[in-house]
C-alpha cells in the first residue's frame, strides 16, 4: 500500500484540528485577545499578534470563495482520483478565512462563487487524517 506522502502537515500544531475532525467537529483557531478566527494554526494571532489563542468549535458551514478542477496528477497517489475539485471555502463564522478543501457531490459546471456548503468529514486519499470535506448545502441554496 502506498504511503500517503502528500500529507506533510503532521505537525503537532495541527493535531487538535485532526482530532476534532475525527469527532465530526469543525474547529478553527480563535484569538483570546481580539476574537479573530484564523487559518492556519500559527504561533500568534495574525490580527493582533497575541499568543493567546485556542481551538474553537465553528459552525461547519460556509460559502465557496473560489475553486479549480485538477486534471494533472501531480503525485502518483492522485493518479486514480483525477479529475477532482479543490475549493476555497470561507466559513460563515470566520469572514476572511480561506480554507483549502475539497467538495463532492457536484459537477464542476455547477460550481459558482457564493454557493453555500456544509462540512462532512472524510479521510482523503492523500491524507492519513480525517478532514472537513464540503458538500453543497441544499437547505441554503
Ligand atoms: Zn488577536
Amino acid at each position: 500500500m502506498p504511503t500517503k506522502r502528500l500529507d506533510k502537515s503532521s505537525d503537532a500544531m495541527f493535531q487538535p484540528y485532526y482530532d476534532a475532525a475525527a469527532e465530526q467537529r469543525f474547529v478553527l483557531p480563535q484569538c483570546g485577545s481580539c476574537g479573530h478566527r484564523f487559518w492556519y494554526p500559527q504561533t500568534s494571532c495574525p490580527s493582533c499578534l497575541s499568543l493567546e489563542w485556542t481551538w474553537r468549535d465553528t459552525k461547519p458551514q460556509g460559502r465557496i470563495f473560489s475553486w479549480t478542477e485538477v486534471h494533472h496528477p501531480f503525485n502518483e497517489e492522485l493518479t486514480e482520483t483525477v479529475p477532482f475539485l479543490v475549493v476555497i471555502v470561507e466559513p460563515d463564522e470566520a469572514p476572511g478565512v480561506h480554507l483549502v478543501s475539497s467538495v463532492r457531490g457536484i459537477e464542476p459546471g455547477e460550481l459558482r462563487v457564493g454557493l453555500p456548503v456544509v462540512a462532512t468529514f472524510a479521510a482523503p486519499v492523500w491524507s492519513d487524517h480525517m478532514l472537513p470535506v464540503f458538500e453543497i448545502d441544499p437547505a441554503r441554496v
